[in-house]
């Protein structure tokens, strides 16, 4: 496959990055669960937050193909570490670059392109999962503005963000068409969050609720037109599901590394592992399954960079790729026997972590059930 001198450049370093940088210290920060800004403001530092947005709003001026790069170099070190990242790069910030004024792009952009401020982005309610028409989260227009009331849960970066670019509700008699998105600042008055969550996987991206009573925002902190508020997220959908998918090649590679290590190392009835033909069919899948995901990402990346439409595509992309790590994060631990499921190797790490991909960007029931309707028309 021909490659830009940009793709191999961004490849190489992050590769760099995440080998000297990421996976000697990612066991360890997995244990802590806590967030690794220090890590994080390296990557800041590297230019890769801003990596799809241009020059001029404090960007580095590249595209969605060396953003899906980064993120899988960055998830084959630490899938928590690249999710928080990659949220960074487009969901927690996309919406502001579209629709911020020259003003949040100067307060809020510029900071969070430089890692020197964190941003989230809140669809998730406790009855609004997959069906967003149930979105509770109320924006009521005031005189100067609108005022938010409500509750989002499963917010990434909820307790330590110091932005929120929030889905609410401007008229519930309008449902899908009274969507907005708004822009709150965490230290608008009112806005509060819950503690962490404990969870399986992904330990160190912190997890909450949070909480608006009575939020003033002005005007302006509305992004998008009224009634065209979920341009903000189909505009980036197929992009979401890409990256995402990107993820998981990071993980899947992760996997299959240390699986292929393994295999040469672990000698039982006298041979290494690696000799016996089930453990090599294991080592085969995982290989044919990476390179077809790769292709998938690598088209998909590829159109939407040239602006064509790929929203099946990458939904297909997303559903392969991600079911695809779960099963080589499986394998992996199968390889490892026992000692996979011990906390000495990562692999149980991966496996852990593999879950939370199964939800961002669509669950792959509701995937299925939008890819087959493609085909059912
Ligand atoms: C680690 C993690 C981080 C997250 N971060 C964020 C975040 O930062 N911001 C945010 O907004 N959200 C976030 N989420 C929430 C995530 O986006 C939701 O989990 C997702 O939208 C699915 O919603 P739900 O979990 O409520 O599942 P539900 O929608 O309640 O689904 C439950 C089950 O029913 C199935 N189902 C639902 N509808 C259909 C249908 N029509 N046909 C067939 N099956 C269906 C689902 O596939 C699933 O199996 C995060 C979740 C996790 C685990």
């Amino acid at each position: 496959m021909l490659r830009s001198d940009p793709e191999k450049l961004i490849r190489k370093v992050m590769a760099r990055f995440v080998d000297e940088e990421v996976i000697p210290v990612a066991r360890e920060i997995d244990e802590k669960g806590e967030f690794p800004f220090d890590l994080f403001k390296k990557i800041a530092d590297m230019g890769v937050l801003g990596i799809r947005y241009p020059k001029k709003v404090g960007g580095s001026g590249g595209n969605t193909t060396l953003y899906c790069i980064a993120m899988e170099e960055l998830a084959r070190g630490l899938l928590s570490l690249a999710a928080v990242t990659a949220m960074q790069c487009l969901m927690a910030t996309n919406g502001l670059y579209l629709y911020g004024t020259k003003e949040m792009h100067e307060e809020y952009l510029r900071p969070a392109l430089r890692g020197e401020k964190i941003g989230a982005f809140q669809l998730t309610e406790p009855e609004a999962g997959s069906d967003l028409s149930a979105v509770r989260t109320l924006a009521t227009k005031a005189s100067d503005g609108y005022v938010i009331n409500g509750m989002k849960t499963w917010s990434t970066s909820g307790p330590y963000g110091d932005f929120h670019t929030v889905l609410c509700q401007t008229d519930p008699d309008k449902k899908l068409r009274g969507l907005m998105f708004f822009f709150i600042p965490t230290d608008t008055p009112g806005f509060s969050h819950s503690k962490k969550f404990e969870t399986l996987g992904t330990r160190t991206s912190a997890l909450s609720e949070i909480y608006f009573n009575n939020c003033h925002v002005p005007p302006e902190y509305m992004l998008g037109e009224l009634g065209r508020g979920l341009d903000v997220l189909l505009t980036i959908l197929a992009e979401i599901r890409i990256m995402t998918a990107a993820l998981a090649l990071g993980l899947h590679r992760a996997a299959m590394d240390d699986s292929i290590k393994y295999c040469k190392e672990r000698v039982q009835f006298g041979k290494p592992i690696g000799k016996y033909q089930l453990i090599q069919a294991k080592i085969a899948n995982m290989a044919v399954n990476l390179e077809a995901g790769r292709l998938m990402v690598d088209k998909v990346t590829h159109q939407i960079d040239n602006k064509i439409s790929c929203l099946n595509e990458a939904s297909m992309g997303k559903y392969f790729t991600v079911e695809s790590a779960c099963s080589a994060t499986d394998e992996a631990m199968r390889i490892f026997g026992a000692y996979g499921y011990s906390m000495e190797y990562n692999v149980q790490r991966y496996y852990r972590d593999n879950r939370f991909l199964l939800y961002g960007g669509g669950t792959h029931e509701v995937l299925q059930t939008t890819i087959a309707r493609q085909y059912l028309r």
